[in-house]
């Protein structure tokens, strides 16, 4: 029932209870095994439908509460680049049966179709906007006829594409998620305002949520929600970074640098971005505070990109106060051999770890 779900997606933000969005399918496909870095196509979505399955079960055990059907770069340009054309639409309908799929077995999530940076727009030209146009009607078309219960586009780095999404968006009738892409300038590509003021102009060409994803982490982002919610009202805003620890001097996981990759002539670049990130990822616990502090702010709509794993989106669950089904297994270090205080324990165990990050630890 999409037009209930979409009904209560509206209250939701009326809420208390922020609405936490999993995402970063990309990245953990990739990671998996299940999908190649560098064009970044989605194929899994056919080729291996299980595997897609159960990640988003992972997440939506671990208190995801958005199932966003796996369309990211499974647009036309994307599959026109690998040559594979006539894979566009049995992918987008099919990314969305498998969520439509998984969500049965967790009826507190909202469907989302999926939509994105097309890497096609070019501010001022009348032929890359018509292509644009034509890549997000067709995808959203094929995933409402599937059935979704929200549109999440995201990752845009341009307030013209933006535009052009939403008014596609908006003739499907169902809340619209934007989220943009702040590359490490700190603004969009086509637009000198701020990031607030960008989000603003979205928020009035009928965007339902907008606000920021992908690209910053935690640290780097919330400094840009402070601003978007002096423009928009909050619980209008979003935020899913990159589950990677990003600084004020490399604000994204592009900037990032990584002086201590010991065998730099093996990467890619010789940068982190994007397969040689993992020294960076955050722990669980940066991603629960961004959520704590994103929710203190009045922000209703939150989550991860990419880089994000369940243990993240367990801990953000958790930070906004509630258990999930895999809450079951968060950690108790009570039990631990040398780290608990469990009376069974044995005390040389104990002994030897004393004070971990002590001198006299011996572990
Ligand atoms: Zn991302």
């Amino acid at each position: 029932m999409s037009g209930e779900k979409s009904a209560d997606f509206l209250q939701r933000l009326d809420s208390d209870e922020p609405v936490l969005h999993a995402g970063g399918y990309l990245f953990e496909m990739e990671r998996r095994g299940y999908l190649q870095a560098g064009a970044y196509v989605p194929e899994v979505v056919l080729e291996f439908p299980q595997a897609l399955e159960e990640l988003h079960a992972e997440f939506a055990r671990c208190g995801s509460d958005v199932m966003l059907a796996f369309t990211y770069y499974g647009h036309r340009e994307k599959l026109r680049l690998i040559g594979k054309e006539d894979l566009l639409e049995p992918l987008n309908r099919e990314a969305v049966r498998i969520a439509r799929k998984v969500a049965a077995d967790f009826p507190h999530t909202f469907v989302a179709g999926n939509i994105c940076n097309t890497n096609v727009y070019e501010p001022g030209s009348a032929e890359a906007e018509k292509e644009v146009r034509g890549i997000f009607t067709e995808q959203l078309a094929w995933a409402a006829e599937e059935g979704i219960d929200i549109i999440v586009c995201e990752t845009v780095a341009y307030l013209g594409e933006a535009k052009i999404a939403v008014e596609v968006a908006r003739d499907f009738g169902l809340p619209i998620v934007l989220g943009f892409a702040i590359h490490k300038p700190g603004k969009l590509r086509d637009f000198d305002g701020s990031v607030g003021e960008a989000c603003k102009i979205v928020r009035d060409h009928g965007a339902d949520v907008v606000g920021v994803n992908c690209h910053r982490g935690p640290a780097t982002m919330l400094p840009l929600l402070d601003e978007i919610v002096e423009h928009v009202e909050a619980n209008h805003a979003c935020g899913f970074p990159v589950a990677y620890r990003t600084t004020p001097d490399e604000p994204t996981f592009g900037a990032l640098r990584d002086p201590n990759q010991p065998y730099p002539e093996q990467v890619p670049g010789g940068l982190p971005f994007p397969v040689a990130l993992d020294p960076f990822v955050c722990t669980r616990y940066e991603m629960g505070e961004f959520a704590r502090r994103a929710k203190a702010l009045g922000v209703r709509y939150m989550g991860g990109c990419c880089g994000t794993g369940p243990h993240h989106i367990r801990a953000m669950a958790e930070a906004l106060g509630r258990a999930t089904p895999a809450s079951r297994y968060s950690p108790d270090m009570s039990k631990h051999y040398a780290l608990g205080d469990n009376p069974q324990l044995k005390q040389h165990n104990r002994d030897y770890a004393t004070g971990l990050t002590a001198a006299g630890s011996q572990l």
